[in-house]
């Protein structure tokens, strides 16, 4: 059968089929390798990713390495010059996962610069998973992490300041359409995630996934988490399942956003097992999200989630509850920041 009866066929047979296989490039060779990442600031991460990448370094090297990149920056949302919780404490969120579903996370670790470094740790040097608190930050000094100093950052310093006025945790929609935030973005530079100068809460997590140059897919999530959150509060991105999931067969998922809405529906192992379905990245991202929208749609009027996927075959897609998602794609072919579809 050729590609364009085949294709004619699809188009006129159920919904389902015709979602699995709108697939534009199903019968594209292989991109690889490749590397994707949440917002325009994981332009500068997939670089570093790249590096490793473009020189036959694996997946799981090259998104530590992304992630280990901006846990050095000055970030609203990610590493210690991140947002505090509603104590003032910066409380970091990290996981990683490879090719054969070994993974690490830390969750509400302190005063460690690459949280990401120690999940690696987790996952290679223990039979656990998920540390947490003061047993990861022990965890991570025992393995020669230094114990940074507890300061905040300058920018999270003010918006603490400004959020102590009213106290209220209110976190609002992340809007990143490349046009917006052109004040923040002439002050931090031309990847960074938007900062509202009010101080209300914005969220910005890195998570990347990547395929390398033999096939194998791994994944990094790294971030303080919800600004202003409880003391205490863990989100969706050091949860395998929830922030991160790689499966070597169909596709690896990483998500941002209101994380207890990711996490009560397992967000990123959906998407990989829609991936198994046979659907494309997009799809895959879309039918999670309008899980989470069927659930409450009251409430998904109010919050922001985007799922971000990447296949087998360097098929990569995404799909948010709101409009204001990006993600940055680095190959071969491209280095650019697309606009996610939304489906409010
Ligand atoms: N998903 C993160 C959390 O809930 C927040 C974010 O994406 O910025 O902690």
């Amino acid at each position: 059968m050729n590609r364009r009866k085949f294709l004619r066929i699809g188009a006129l047979a159920s919904p389902v089929f015709a979602a699995k296989n709108s697939l534009a490039n199903n019968f594209n060779p292989i991109t690889k390798p490749i590397v994707v990442s949440t917002w325009a600031n994981g332009m500068p991460v997939n670089a570093e990713a790249w590096k490793i990448l473009s020189t036959n370094g694996t997946a799981l090297d090259a998104v530590e390495a992304g992630a280990m990149h901006i846990e050095n920056e000055i970030d609203c949302c990610v590493g210690l010059g991140g947002y505090p919780d509603r104590d003032g404490k910066v409380t970091l969120d990290s996981c990683i996962m490879d090719h054969k579903a070994n993974c690490g996370a830390v969750a509400c670790i302190e005063r460690i610069k690459h949280p990401v470094s120690v999940a690696r740790k987790v996952m290679e040097k223990t039979p656990h998973v998920l540390l947490v608190g003061a047993g990861a930050q022990q965890f991570a000094v025992e393995n020669g992490f230094t114990l940074e100093p507890e300061v905040l950052s300058e920018p999270a310093k003010k918006a603490y300041a400004e959020w102590l006025k009213k106290s209220e945790y209110k976190p609002v929609i992340n809007i990143e359409n490349m046009g917006a935030g052109k004040e923040q973005k002439k002050q931090n530079g031309p990847f960074a995630p938007a900062f509202f100068d009010d101080g209300t809460v914005n969220h910005d997590t890195m998570g990347l996934v990547a395929l390398d140059s033999v096939g194998n897919l791994s994944g990094a999530v790294t971030t303080s988490g919800m600004a202003f959150k409880l003391h205490g509060r863990v989100g969706d991105s050091p949860i395998i399942g929830a922030g991160l999931f790689v499966d070597n067969e169909a596709g690896a998922a990483t998500s941002t956003g209101t994380g207890e809405e990711v996490i009560r529906i397992c967000g990123t192992h959906l998407v990989v097992e829609f991936m198994r379905q046979g659907y494309s990245p997009e799809m895959a991202c879309k039918k999670a999200v309008e899980r989470i929208v069927k659930r409450d749609k009251a409430k998904a009027q109010t919050l922001q989630v985007g799922f971000l996927a990447l296949n087998k075959k360097g098929q990569y897609g995404a799909y948010a509850i709101q409009k204001g998602f990006v993600f940055s794609v680095k190959s071969e072919r491209e280095n650019v920041v697309h606009q996610s579809k939304f489906l409010i």
